[in-house]
């Protein structure tokens, strides 16, 4: 039998959870992220080890902040600056002997909303609206990457955008007009000067305005049949936020039908189960 071991690597905290063939949770636990590298693995073997809770390990799948190459599994966290070029995949099935994959953040998230969510959409995109903003784009459950293997930044796409501190708007790219400057969570504290949560009305309308108009590019480019959204400023929003966000999406598609757009039902889990999904299934074509 065995168990599949699930980790969300994170710039705050960790995640780990064990689970059966079929995706059902054993054990989980969660801590702060440790700021040193030694410190962070140590903490990941430690949480192996107490969700594994003494049973043979059959595959870990984890989801880590990029950039980072998901073959050779070698991972530079941007939201973890102790990390740089850190073998993870080497160092963990070097400590555990059992395959080890990861994959950016958002990719996983994708994965846990496809194989544990109901996501039955041949062409799915999955968007996490946080502290950062990304996106992971499935064709048939399986993970869409560029050239080289890059990973699409979604994100980082320019729109005409209402805003009420135009000085406030940069993106932690460097660029000066990209979405994630206008709507992540840094952003919102950027340029309205609280988190998200203390938002105004007519705030959230203007976020909500923007994620829209980012919506239509993206739905007018990919033409996905389902669009889902998680994070902690998507579900901080919620279904009105996101329904001010669809509106404008629909407003400004002419040509291509719109998707159907949707919160996140698994939450904050998302990635874990994602990650959980990459031990049980592997991230092969
Ligand atoms: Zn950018």
């Amino acid at each position: 039998m065995g168990v599949y071991i699930g980790l969300d690597v994170g710039g705050t905290k960790f995640m780990a959870a064990s689970a059966t063939r079929d995706g059902r949770i054993l054990r989980r636990m969660r801590a702060d992220t440790p700021p040193a590298l030694e410190e962070g693995l140590e903490l990941l073997h430690a949480m192996v080890a107490e969700v594994a809770n003494g049973e043979t390990i059959q595959a870990i799948g984890a989801a880590v902040g990029g950039p980072l190459e998901w073959r050779t599994g070698v991972v530079s966290p941007l939201h973890q600056p102790a990390w740089r070029q850190v073998p993870l995949k080497a160092i963990m099935e070097e400590r555990w002997q059992c395959p080890f994959r990861v994959d950016v953040d958002t990719n996983i998230a994708a994965l846990g909303e496809y194989h544990f969510g109901g996501v039955r959409a041949s062409r799915f995109l999955y968007l996490t609206l946080s502290t950062g903003m990304g996106g992971g784009f499935l064709v048939d459950g399986k993970i869409y990457r560029g050239a080289n293997e890059i990973h699409p930044e979604v994100a980082h796409q320019s729109i005409p955008y209402r805003c009420s501190n135009p000085a406030g708007v940069q993106c932690e790219c460097g660029l000066p007009d990209c979405l994630e400057g206008l709507i992540s969570g840094n952003a919102i504290r950027r340029i309205y000067g609280k988190p998200a949560e203390a938002l105004s009305p007519s705030e959230w309308s203007e976020v909500a305005y923007n994620l829209g108009m980012g919506l239509r590019n993206l739905a007018a480019i990919l033409a996905p049949d389902l669009i889902r959204l998680g994070g902690g400023v998507a579900l901080g929003g919620g279904q009105a936020f996101l329904e001010q966000a669809v509106q404008v999406m629909q407003e400004h598609l002419k040509i291509v039908a719109a998707p159907q757009v949707e919160l996140s039902p698994l939450g904050y889990d998302t990635a874990l189960y994602g990650a959980i999904a990459a031990a049980i299934y592997g991230l092969e074509d």
